[in-house]
């Protein structure tokens, strides 16, 4: 299996920097993924780790091999890294039946022809296509085509997955499926898996870790769950979570040791000496209800109920402020009602509003 270091990786195209500076090691086993708004630089990341893309700056290595180094002038080509990749254009051979297209790999690796044959019985159940194994590329719709290339990416079995995107194009039904069967794959065979999403349900479900990445930059590496609970500046926060966070900027009210407050929400300070303004990340599922008017605190007034399946989505006025609020199904809360407000303290995220970073 292959560990990756990623040291002071830095990618431009012209005067645009597509990668500034990124730093990263990815565990062997790990499936890790890359997530972030579109043009951050994730495929350019992908690229470089295949060989598909030659950086300016900084080293690659995987396993125990430089593939890469702007010092000592490797560059290893794609074919000798030893990696599978499936990315968002499929490069299917159009001459070739889809069982023809899945053995390529193992005839290129020299695959005995027993082992072969039931591998690739294998991965095309796996994947859904034997009952067309002897269609041409051209015969399959967009989904079925993007799975003849995972087929074929893994019946290899390489050391180290790259995926760009591979589900894109699935409908959702069949997205789900695959996404449980490339979880399942990845851990038996315990590829180090490093895949692109923009999509956050595939990064939070699939992944032991995710890598949130804006402007080429790393803003935040860390497992599932605590990517959601405890994001580590406002970007994060925002961009993680559907619907999204509460975001509320808030003044100190007399310095120190008394307290933020903007009438709802009292924190204590004491904690961060010298932040004139923080702001408050609350998840929509952290904040409380209540039409009891003689709970403290502000009124708010409901503009909108949403029932979402097993939830409903609330949203609430006052002033300017809007705020998001996540509760069950079988809520009596309705449209133009007035409320209260409660926030579970320890699950509330405090950052500098300067800075946008976590402080507590
Ligand atoms: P998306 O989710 O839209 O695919 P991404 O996060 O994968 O986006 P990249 O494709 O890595 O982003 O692009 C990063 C930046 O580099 C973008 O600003 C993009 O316009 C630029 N870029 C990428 N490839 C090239 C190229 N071949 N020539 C010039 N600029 C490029």
């Amino acid at each position: 299996m292959a560990k990756i270091t990623v040291r002071n990786l830095t990618k431009r195209y012209g005067s645009a920097t597509a990668l500034n500076n990124v730093s990263l090691e990815i565990e062997s086993g790990e499936f890790l993924v890359l997530l972030g708004p579109s043009g951050c630089g994730k495929t350019t990341l992908l690229r470089c780790l295949a060989g598909l893309e030659t950086p300016d700056e900084g080293e690659i290595i995987i396993g125990d091999h430089v593939v890469f180094s702007s010092k000592n002038n490797t560059m290893v080509p794609p074919g000798k890294r030893n990696l599978g990749m499936v990315f968002q254009s499929y490069a299917l051979w159009p001459h070739m039946s889809v069982r023809d297209n899945v053995k390529f790999g193992l005839d290129v690796l020299k695959t005995p022809k027993g082992v072969a044959d039931e591998r690739l019985d294998q991965v095309l159940d796996d994947v859904g296509l034997a009952h067309l194994d002897g269609r041409y590329p051209s015969e399959l719709s967009g989904g079925q085509q993007q799975r003849v290339a995972l087929a074929r990416l893994l019946a290899t079995q390489p050391p180290v997955f790259l995926m760009d995107e591979p589900l894109s194009n699935l409908d959702a039904r069949l997205r789900m499926d695959m996404r449980v069967e490339l979880k399942r794959f990845q851990s038996d065979t315990g590829a180090t898996t490093v895949y692109v999403t923009h999509d956050q349900t595939e990064a939070m479900t699939m992944s032991t870790r995710v890598v949130v990445m804006k402007d080429g930059e790393i803003q935040q590496i860390s497992p599932p769950d605590q990517l959601y609970r405890q994001p580590e500046n406002t970007f994060v926060a925002d961009f993680i979570g559907m619907p999204r966070i509460n975001l509320v900027e808030l003044d100190t009210v007399d310095g120190r040791g008394t307290c933020f407050s903007n009438g709802d929400i009292q924190i204590e300070t004491g904690w961060a000496p010298g932040v004139q303004k923080v702001i408050i990340g609350a998840r929509p599922e952290d904040i409380t209800l209540s039409a009891d008017l003689n709970t403290p605190g502000e009124d708010y007034q409901i503009s909108a109920v949403l029932p979402n399946g097993p939830e409903t989505i609330i949203q609430l006025m006052r002033g300017q402020t809007v705020m998001i609020v996540r509760v069950g199904h079988d809520t009596e809360f309705a449209t133009n009602q007035t409320v209260k407000l409660s926030f579970k303290r320890q699950s509330l995220n405090i950052y500098d509003a300067q800075t946008g970073v976590l402080v507590t």
